[in-house]
């Protein structure tokens, strides 16, 4: 081992994030900013927020370490709206070295009730947004002949859940799509992985009522929820060289709830 900075681990390189702006991606963002990156972060709605992620980076970067950070809106269920995302982050970074698919919606109901809109709505965002992203990203990331690719997916999409069809259908489709795509790109020195958290506290899990979150949490050996730092530090190994050796892989971050 040689001894190396580690303060830094992505100084010098260019990250896309998308859905940055709350919860687990608005902790990866703020990771890889203070690991050294550029971070070009995307959002579905809030303008606001998505500024106010962009002023809280650059405000917090090192004196003398030149990083940029910009904030992109994007459908990422649009192959149109994310091709030209793609096109925009290369324009402003010039490359992109690590994605991290994370934007994603619940929309939970039992299969009796759930409607086609409700399965669409989530598989369109959840999986089809991750083959848009990636797709766009990935000619340009072959040619540099380096790239991580870092899919969010979920514990449930390894167990399903009663409720969730639509949310553990795209969950599973992604890892899927990771070992494919994995295989693909490994030869031009791509990794693809996977996070799939447990239960982590963010405005997606705050819909669950104080019951659900008790049983839950009856179901973690750690017995605390996870936070969205647990999930950016796990998205922040994998982005480094430190996991050069790693590829088609899904880590579990759960506190051990489905061991
Ligand atoms: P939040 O609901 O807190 O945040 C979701 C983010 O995704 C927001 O930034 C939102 O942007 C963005 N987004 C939603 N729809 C779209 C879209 N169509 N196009 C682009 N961006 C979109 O979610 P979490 O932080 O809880 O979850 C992040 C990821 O982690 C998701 O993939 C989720 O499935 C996964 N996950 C979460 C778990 C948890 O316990 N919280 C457990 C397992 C997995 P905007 O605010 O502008 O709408």
């Amino acid at each position: 081992y040689k001894r190396i900075s580690t303060s830094l681990p992505y100084l010098g390189q260019f990250a896309l994030v998308t859905g940055g702006t709350r919860g687990i991606g608005r902790a990866i963002v703020e990771k890889l900013f203070a690991g050294g990156a550029s971070v070009a972060l995307t959002y579905n709605s809030n303008d606001a927020l998505a500024t106010e992620v962009v002023n809280a980076c650059l405000a917090s970067a090192e004196k003398g370490v030149e990083q940029k950070a910009i904030a992109l809106k994007v459908d990422v269920s649009s192959s149109a709206e994310a091709t030209a995302c793609i096109d925009q982050v290369i324009a402003a970074f010039g490359r992109v070295d690590i994605l991290v698919n994370n934007a994603g919606v619940t929309k939970d109901g039992l299969l009796m009730r759930m409607s086609e809109s409700d399965w669409d709505l989530v598989l369109d965002t959840n999986l089809k947004g991750v083959f848009h992203v990636t797709k766009a990203v990935i000619r340009p990331m072959m040619s540099q002949k380096r790239g991580k690719i870092i899919n969010i997916t979920s514990v449930v999409g390894l167990s399903g859940n009663p409720g969730q069809a639509n949310y553990c259908a795209s969950k599973a489709g992604v890892i899927g799509f990771t070992k494919s795509v994995a295989k693909e790109v490994a030869s031009r020195g791509i990794t693809v992985n996977c996070v799939a958290p447990g239960y982590i506290e963010t405005d997606m899990t705050g819909k669950l009522t104080a019951t659900q979150k008790e049983a839950l949490m009856g179901l973690i050996p750690l017995k605390r929820g996870g936070t969205p730092a647990d999930i950016a530090n796990a998205v922040g190994f994998l982005a480094s060289k430190e996991a050069d050796y790693i590829t088609g892989q899904t880590l579990i971050v759960d506190g051990g709830m489905t061991m």
